[in-house]
């Protein structure tokens, strides 16, 4: 009898697994917490890399579909100083080994690939116990409860799947994100707008940044980075947004008011997103049924471009072993083999970015990064 497979999490990564298993005619249920696929935007711009996230897509058969999602010459990146002084531009490249998606589409784009039924929505994990003559049982908050064979964290940086396998969880970094946006298209900020390029601006200086993409259709979204406690952040009081977002512009005191512009003028829920990691190298010993994909196995500040792209690949490569392995022990072993190198890899590159963009050499490293990649 097929073994049953529990996925905790609709994300990029659970989703992927959840693909490629079906693909192999291996079937596996996922839990997700939140009530729809709808009910949480998903905005923001990935780019899907050729070694890893290009991969996952080829193994769930929808590389040609993924193709139809790619904005061309939104790949673009511009590196400025405070002044607004560009010192790297690069040009959009259509034939880019990575090229940018919206993180929404993709994700809808997986979620339609699955067979019906596949998702439980409204399903947040609560617990999650070994039961003593083999297999797992999971409880959801909403009370109800079920039996799997084997479990999957999927489920982010807040894992409740992970401390079956370690107790490390994840520390914050130092570094707050806070989303923003013009998304009325920005008509009475034309200059600021046009100081992005057709891409990605990066402002960047020591300890602060103001991150900008411009979508094709001509709105502006982003991040303001600053290194600061997370106490202080979260001392801002957003109930007043207006009143917040001046606050945080009077961080850049000095900077170009091209630039200020995309803080003090942003009509975005300014969303805090501190931005956590789990420690680069951790692995964990193997416990029988159990593993983890994505940021849930090796949550990492987003500054090597990797943590969706390593979701996806962790999740083809699972479902391969699984799908080609009638022993799950060794097809657990196998993947986790792999897992662990890669993650570290990508954890550690992540973190000397994070030092690059917002450490004390910025913007002249951020410059020697793009020169040398
Ligand atoms: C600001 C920012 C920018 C980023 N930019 C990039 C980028 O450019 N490129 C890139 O590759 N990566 C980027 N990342 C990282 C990327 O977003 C993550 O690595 C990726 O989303 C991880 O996918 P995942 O499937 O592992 O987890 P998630 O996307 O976090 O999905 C986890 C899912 O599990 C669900 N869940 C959580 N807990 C439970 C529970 N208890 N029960 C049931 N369901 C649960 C959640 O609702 C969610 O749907 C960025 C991250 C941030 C914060």
């Amino acid at each position: 009898m097929q073994k049953t497979i529990a996925i905790v999490g609709a994300g990029l990564g659970g989703l992927t697994l959840a693909r490629v298993l079906q693909a192999h005619g291996v079937a596996a249920t996922i839990y997700e917490g939140e009530a729809s696929a709808a009910a949480r935007a998903q905005g923001g711009l990935l780019d899907i890399h050729e070694e890893t996230g290009q991969v996952a897509l080829r193994a769930a058969g929808l590389y040609d579909e993924f193709l139809t999602l790619v904005r061309p010459g939104e790949d673009a990146k511009r590196v400025v100083d405070r002044h607004g002084t560009i010192l790297f531009d690069m040009p959009a490249d259509p034939g880019s080994a990575r090229p940018e998606v919206d993180r929404g589409e993709l994700r809808r784009l997986l979620i339609d690939s699955l067979a019906p039924g596949t998702i439980r929505w409204g399903h947040k994990l609560a617990s999650v116990r070994r039961r003593p003559e083999g297999g797992y049982v999971l409880t959801f908050a909403e009370g109800s409860a079920t039996r799997a064979d084997i479990v999957i964290g999927a489920d982010g940086a807040w894992s409740t799947v992970r401390p079956l396998l370690t107790p490390a969880e994840p520390l914050f970094s130092g570094t707050c994100f806070i989303e923003i946006a013009l998304t009325s298209g920005g008509q009475n900020f034309r200059a600021s707008v046009a100081a992005i390029g057709s891409g990605t601006l990066m402002a960047v200086a020591p300890g602060k940044g103001i991150i900008a993409h411009r979508y094709a259709d001509g709105r502006v979204r982003g991040y303001v980075a600053l290194n600061k406690p997370e106490e202080w952040m979260r001392s801002i009081d957003f109930g007043d947004p207006s009143a917040g977002l001046r606050r945080l512009a009077d961080e850049f005191d000095g900077w170009s008011p091209l630039l200020t512009a995309f803080v003090a003028e942003s009509d975005a829920e300014p969303w805090l997103r501190p931005v956590y990691a789990l420690p680069v190298g951790l692995t964990w010993d193997r416990v029988p049924g159990v593993t983890l994909v994505g940021d849930a196995a090796h949550l990492m500040s987003p500054f090597a471009g990797e943590g969706a792209n390593l979701a996806m690949y962790d999740g083809a490569d699972l479902a391969g072993e699984l799908a080609g392995q009638s022993d799950i022990e060794v097809a657990l072993s196998a993947y986790e083999e792999r897992l662990f190198p890669r993650s570290s890899d990508a954890a550690g590159r992540s973190a000397q970015n994070l030092e690059i963009f917002f450490g004390r050499e910025a913007p002249q490293s951020v410059v020697t990064l793009f020169d040398h990649s």
